[in-house]
């Protein structure tokens, strides 16, 4: 007696519909065992009102099939509209974004042959948690926010994920030479969890010139870590760079619930037409069998496409005189696929989930504690027109015997005490005063209270921290 797997499925806009019938079709042929249930997002559910895209109904899906099948939608002119994939990702905590980025040579035309690389991207945290504020009229910010369990889910999922699939090397990505808390914490992480996988390679670039390699020589990595907003880069990178963004599937897990969707957006312009690629939809839903369990099913799909591939039988955009055999559309090639359940590629290395049915040891974070936690000072940001001069004169009465100014920077410079005349300065200026001895909240709001009586306006403050004695905060520019 087989079981069938609830899954939800949303056909999205566009070419979504075409490529969801095609990809269904396949997986039904490869002998997937499926519940379908069918949710409305995307264009339609936008302009109807609904400023998140999705049906307060659609979430009861989700919570009781936990696994959604996505179909790209399209965004609707204009502002007021909710990121579906942002508030998807959110709201179902998937925290791991993975997206093989492969190359199918010579069926498919690169410059990278041999390319085969797993880009698996933080998907929760970062500048994507959409913390911004106008401070004064010339800055604004955005908060980037970066937790340790954050960091070891990631991390732990990407070493998992190598081991499960017969990866041998797993590279982080971050610019720890300039943020030195935020992906520094990240890179940290990074060699811990390392350590309890010594039979998969480890190593760390700093992103600029780890992509400018990703680009030039994509075939020295395997399996790439990263944070949430490089992973979003360097993923669409590393999917044309394979061929086609066309081609790639990718997978967004979480704790319970996971969604699968191909990279490419709704082309309109091909809707309707049946033309569209379904390959990116179609692997994405490979990976979703593999999650499921249903590895047979999956291999049976990614066979029979591998093999329709080296056969030349190509959509549209992969077609080349030449290398292809048959230009066909998307029903066309969905047929084609199915005729081929069953058989393996014999120029492709034929593709074989056995090691995937074994479920990933992702263990639970644990959380720390970093010692003793003392204020040992405040960092207060202030909206000022004048000159640095005017703002130190005019600070300098609040300044207490316990608690007084040591350095003023701006956007990260350097002014005050030491600072050059070549350096620009905004309207925004970060006064940092440290105390004789540790702070407490009741110190921090009477030095906010001698502040406001200067009449200059503050905007925010930031707590300056040490635990168990070791400061952890950024030192000014120039110190
Ligand atoms: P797009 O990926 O939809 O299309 C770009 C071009 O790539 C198309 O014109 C087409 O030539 C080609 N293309 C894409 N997918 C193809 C396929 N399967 N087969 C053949 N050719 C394909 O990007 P866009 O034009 O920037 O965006 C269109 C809409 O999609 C926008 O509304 C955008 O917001 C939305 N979008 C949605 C998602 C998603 O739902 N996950 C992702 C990206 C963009």
């Amino acid at each position: 007696m087989s079981t069938k797997t609830p899954i939800t499925v949303a056909k999205g806009d566009g070419i979504g519909p075409e490529i969801m019938d095609a990809t269904l079709r396949i997986m039904e042929a490869a002998g997937a065992q499926l519940e379908i249930e069918e949710i409305q997002i995307g264009e339609q559910v936008y302009l109807s009102g609904n400023a998140a895209g999705i049906a307060p109904e659609a979430w009861d899906s989700l919570r009781r099939t936990k696994v959604f099948l996505k179909a790209p939608i399209t965004t609707p002119q204009g502002g007021g509209y909710k990121s579906l994939n942002v508030t998807t990702r959110k709201m179902l905590s998937l925290y791991a974004n993975i997206r093989p980025c492969i190359a199918y040579a010579p069926y498919v035309d690169t410059k990278y042959p041999n390319m085969d690389l797993v880009i698996i991207r933080e998907n929760e945290e970062d500048t994507y948690a959409g913390i911004e504020h106008q401070q004064t009229d010339e800055v604004v910010q955005c908060l980037k926010l970066i937790s340790r369990p954050g960091c070891e889910k990631i991390v732990r999922y990407a070493f998992e994920y190598a081991k499960q699939f017969g990866r041998k090397k797993v590279t982080c990505f971050s610019k720890d030479n300039i943020m030195k808390q935020t992906d520094g914490m990240f890179h940290q992480v990074f060699d811990e969890i390392a350590k309890e996988y010594p039979e998969i390679e480890n190593e760390h670039w700093i992103i600029d010139i780890g992509s400018a390699k990703m680009s030039d020589t994509p075939e020295a990595f395997d399996v790439i870590v990263t944070l949430n907003l490089y992973g979003d880069i360097i993923s669409d990178i590393a999917a044309q760079i394979a061929g086609s963004v066309g081609l790639a599937g990718s997978a967004n897990i979480g704790p319970n619930c996971a969604m699968f969707e191909a990279i490419h957006g709704s082309a309109p312009r091909r809707a309707g037409q049946n033309m569209a690629n379904p390959s990116g939809l179609l692997l994405g839903a490979v990976q979703m069998l593999v999650h499921i369990g249903q590895t047979d099913a999956a291999e049976n799909v990614h066979n029979a496409w591998l093999k329709t591939l080296e056969d030349g039988v190509h959509t549209y955009d992969i077609y080349k005189e030449g290398l292809s055999t048959e230009k066909v559309g998307t029903r066309e090639f969905a047929d084609a696929v199915i005729a081929r359940v069953g058989q393996k590629p014999t120029k492709f290395k034929a593709i074989s989930y056995a090691t995937a049915k074994e479920p990933m040891n992702l263990k639970p974070v644990v959380r720390k504690s970093l010692g003793k936690k003392e204020i040992v000072g405040v960092d207060v940001f202030f909206h000022h027109k004048g000159t640095t001069a005017e703002l130190v004169a005019a600070l300098t009465p609040a300044n207490t015997d316990g608690l007084s100014f040591k350095v003023i920077t701006n956007r990260g410079t350097e002014v005050w005490p030491g600072g050059n005349v070549e350096t620009f300065c905004t309207d925004h200026y970060v006064v940092r005063y440290i105390g004789n001895s540790p702070l407490n909240h009741k110190d921090i709001v009477g030095l906010l209270d001698r502040v406001s009586n200067t009449g200059l306006d503050f905007i925010k403050i930031e707590n300056l921290c040490s635990f168990d004695g070791k400061d952890a905060f950024s030192l000014g520019r120039g110190k």
